[in-house]
């Protein structure tokens, strides 16, 4: 923005806002452009202001105020009224911002909620100009107060809904637990924590037995819904900082963070107990004719020189293991003892 010109304008608007000198001190044509800018600018729906910096009383205040915060422009007398009508959560960050700004002639904006006559709030953006002496020095404050609520609203549903794609694109909608993006990302994250503090991480890997005959028994729709009850009972294993995530198809993941092998070798075997407890009927398995699963189970201390995904290939040649001991049971390598991985 070119500096004169909006030295001009401000030069205009301070001429208007000396509305308080008598009448006739003006020549005549300066009479008439004020009143034509005055009509200007409080026909605008941005609400001008004016603040006096030695006495800090406003020396004028559009009279549009009223129609936003209700409160009439008599009421706004000094910068008190001012700061006593910010959202008491604003108004200290915004008064020492807009107080240190003026002091150091710098023009500025700030974003409160502004109190209104009737206990409510409107959000306020406050573009504010220093006007200063020949001297450098700071001679008022003049700016305009505009309604920002409806930016306010939208910027609060962006982020709410940018929320909730966040929330969607690292869950699996089927059963609620984490995609295989987000068990990327926390066994990425879980492993350079565990590195750096030297503790065990442990991986359970878990897949559903038989479960291409339950799907061609009971129908796609209700190998869905038995996926979703294995998934529940496996987020009722976890403990406070484990991760559940669905790896794809009828495999799941649990990240144990600070966990031994000896631990993770419980939460798998609750686990287990919990899908044969739950006994979801399987006409066409051999147990018992019940959904059964079985575990891989990896511990390791991680290191800088190991990967998360050969971690994971570990963990999954004890799920193969476990699948080739008969299933329904768990498998084990506890990596921590050799620190190979
Ligand atoms: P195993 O005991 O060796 O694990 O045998 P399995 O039959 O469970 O394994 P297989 O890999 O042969 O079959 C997995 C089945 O899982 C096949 C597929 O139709 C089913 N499946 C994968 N994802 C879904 C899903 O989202 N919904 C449903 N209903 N079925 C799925
Ligand atoms: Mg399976
Ligand atoms: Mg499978």
């Amino acid at each position: 923005m070119n500096g004169n010109t909006n030295d001009d304008t401000v030069q205009l608007r301070a001429e208007f806002l000396r509305h308080d000198e008598p009448a006739g001190s003006e020549p005549k044509h300066l009479e008439h452009d004020v009143a034509v800018y005055k009509t200007l600018l409080e026909s605008t729906r941005a609400i001008p202001w004016k603040i006096d910096w030695a006495t800090m009383e406003f020396a004028y205040i559009g009279p549009q105020i009223e129609g936003v915060l209700g409160w009439a422009p008599s009421s706004w007398k000094t910068v008190q009224d001012w700061a006593a009508r910010i959202h008491e959560e604003d108004r200290e960050q915004v008064v020492n911002f807009c107080v240190s700004q003026s002091q150091a002639g710098c023009d500025h904006e700030a974003d409160y909620r502004a109190l209104t006559n009737d206990g409510g709030y409107v959000w306020i953006r406050d573009v504010v100009h220093v006007v200063r002496t020949p001297d450098g020095g700071v001679e008022s404050l003049v700016g305009f107060m505009f309604d920002i609520s409806e930016r306010k609203k939208t910027e609060a549903k962006v982020r709410q809904l940018q929320r909730e794609l966040e929330q969607l694109s690292f869950t699996d909608g089927l059963t609620g637990a984490g995609n295989r993006r987000m068990v990327d990302t926390v066994l990425q994250r879980e492993w350079d924590d565990a590195a750096r503090a030297g503790l065990p991480l442990s991986v359970v890997m878990t897949d559903i037995d038989f479960f291409k005959s339950y799907n061609d028994y009971y129908g796609h729709l209700q190998g869905d819904e038995c996926l979703r009850r294995v998934a529940g009972v496996l987020k009722a294993a976890l403990r406070e900082g484990d991760f559940l995530g669905r790896f794809g198809g009828e495999e799941f993941v649990l990240v144990l963070p600070n966990t031994p092998a000896d631990a993770a070798m419980r939460v798998a075997e609750r686990c287990r107990n919990l899908i044969l407890a739950e006994n979801i009927p399987h006409e066409r398995s051999p147990f018992r004719q019940t959904v059964t699963a079985s575990f891989g189970v990896g511990t390791t201390v991680p290191t800088e020189q190991g990967t998360p995904t050969a971690f994971l290939n570990l963990v999954d040649t004890q799920l193969y293991a476990a699948k080739d001991n008969g299933r329904d049971c768990i498998a084990a390598v506890d990596a921590s003892r050799q620190r190979t991985v």
